[in-house]
């Protein structure tokens, strides 16, 4: 007890600072750290990884006493900032991802300093939201009454619009009885080039791996439209319930474009849900040199777009965009008594995002997109999307100029698939080749490519979704392939017996 007569309390424990000043010094101090960090990118290595040191101090018992602001940015600063995935570099060309940019990253930090739940309610993040799902609409040439959901990526915004197709045109009640009462299999098709996430989504929603009919491509990796037709007909033919068309707006391998016009018209004719996923393409319709090969997008029941590729924004920003609201909300709204939406007070609000998805609590993703768009405008972004897909040409004329390289695939969008062939080997031990090659630019920090397998020969891959490349990182990729394959080449004696593929 207490018995000196001085009853200062000590302030009340809170996770807010205890010295205020010193943490805008120290919030000042990111910002220029952070700010450097990506004015100087071309400085470092594309990749490096994390050396054995700095990932055993990733791997200490959780602290229960407080280290403090600055020993925690301390931490960070030593062992996390420079060992980045790279795909903020100038070449990072791999998979399929953007930059981010300067705005976004403290747009996130502003995000998340209002830490608004914007699962529902009235307040000003779920109008900024609606904003910029209006936009998409626009640029999609949308109607203004189609409804839409950010979400974490297009496997998400996939997986929402399959989950609306579904239930539209099953046939029964499936919120109601599930996927056990279906009287057929249902049936979505799609061209073999699909993204993986497609299948994923097909067996969460109990159509199992059979439901995702993969209908085989053209030369050009486009959809066979002739084949999807005779699949449809099959299909029924057999029983199954076909209830959905996938078209892609850019395949992950190569890409390539299915005919949406064509697939639209065969939805129309079949009564059949034409989803787009225009996880790669969809933000292209902004590139005056991308447009026209999208048209039919604007067809759509519904659009699945990936903002964190080409668009650049900070991970995650993903959008699903559908037509008819009344089956978006209807496939997901669920009020419990302790969520009722009411008319005045914080709990009205005319869009409460969580009857379009499934999460409840959600992220203040919008504003970072909000506050991009405003920054360059929309004319920009398509200019840097017609300048990847100029790259791609002008790397692909690289290849295709010189002996020692092979192009494995036309040019679809700002992706280029090609190898490493110098002659005299072939088979398993140049796909082996090429793979080793990919390693060594990963880890001389030179460049990162990726990689598939075509026609099941082993390609390297670029996905040129950079705001921050120039010509020369291009010119730099087709002189280091040869150089690197040569000196492995010349490392494997020529009469090593070649392991060929069965
Ligand atoms: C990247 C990609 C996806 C998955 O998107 P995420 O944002 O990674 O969830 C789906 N489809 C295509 C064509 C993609 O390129």
């Amino acid at each position: 007890m207490d018995i000196s007569g001085d009853t200062q309390a000590p302030p009340p424990e809170t996770l807010d600072p205890q010295d205020w000043a010193a943490m805008r010094a120290l919030a000042h101090r990111m910002v220029d750290d952070a700010l450097d960090s990506v004015a100087t990118l071309r400085e470092r290595p594309a990749w490096q990884p994390v050396p054995p040191e700095v990932e055993a101090r990733l791997r200490v018992p959780a602290p229960w006493e407080p280290q403090g602001a600055q020993a925690a940015y301390a931490d960070y600063l030593s062992d996390v900032q420079p060992y980045p995935m790279g795909n903020v570099h100038p070449r990072f060309w791999g998979w399929y991802m953007g930059n981010g940019t300067v705005l976004g990253a403290l747009a996130e930090f502003l995000a998340a300093t209002m830490n608004p739940n914007v699962g529902g309610g009235n307040h000003v993040a779920s109008l900024v939201e609606s904003q910029v799902i209006d936009w998409i609409k626009e640029l999609l040439d949308f109607p203004t009454d189609a409804s839409g959901l950010l979400v974490s990526g297009a496997s998400m915004a996939n997986f929402v619009a399959l989950a609306v197709a579904r239930n539209v045109n099953a046939g029964f009640d499936v919120r109601e009885l599930g996927m056990a009462a279906a009287p057929q299999p249902l049936v979505v098709y799609a061209s073999t080039e699909v993204h993986s996430c497609m299948q994923k989504a097909a067996e969460a929603l109990g159509l199992g791996r059979v439901g995702l009919h993969k209908v085989a491509v053209s030369e050009d990796y486009t959809l066979d439209v002739a084949a999807l037709e005779r699949a449809i007909r099959d299909d029924r033919a057999a029983g199954r319930r076909p209830i959905a068309v996938v078209g892609n707006a850019g395949t992950i391998n190569t890409g390539a474009i299915d005919d949406l016009n064509a697939l639209a018209d065969l939805c129309a004719r079949e009564n059949l849900w034409f989803h787009v996923d225009g996880a790669i393409g969809a933000v292209a319709v902004l590139s005056d040199a991308v447009r026209p090969l999208l048209r039919g997008i604007e067809r759509a029941d519904s659009v699945a777009l990936d903002l964190h590729k080409w668009l650049h924004m900070p991970f995650e920003a993903g959008c699903v965009v559908v037509r008819s609201e009344p089956a978006h909300r209807g496939t997901f709204t669920l009020t419990p008594e302790y969520l009722v939406h009411e008319k005045r007070g914080l709990a009205a609000g005319a869009v409460w995002f969580s009857d379009y998805g499934l999460q409840l609590s959600r992220q203040f993703r919008a504003l970072k997109v909000w506050m991009s768009i405003k920054e360059h405008g929309l004319k920009r972004f398509g200019r840097m999307m017609t300048r990847n897909v100029e790259q791609a040409h002008y790397f692909a004329s690289l290849v295709d100029a010189d002996p020692l390289l092979e192009r494995m695939a036309p040019v679809g969008l700002d992706i280029v698939c090609f190898r490493f062939h110098p002659g005299g080997v072939d088979g398993s031990a140049l796909d082996a080749l090429n793979r080793e090659i990919l390693m060594e630019l990963h880890e001389q920090g030179i460049a990162v490519p990726s990689y598939t397998t075509l026609h099941r020969r082993y390609c390297l891959r670029i996905a040129i979704a950079n705001h921050r490349s120039v010509q020369d990182d291009f010119d730099v990729l087709a002189r280091e392939v040869v150089r690197i394959g040569q000196e492995l080449a010349a490392r494997t004696p020529a009469s090593a017996p070649a392991e060929e593929t069965a």
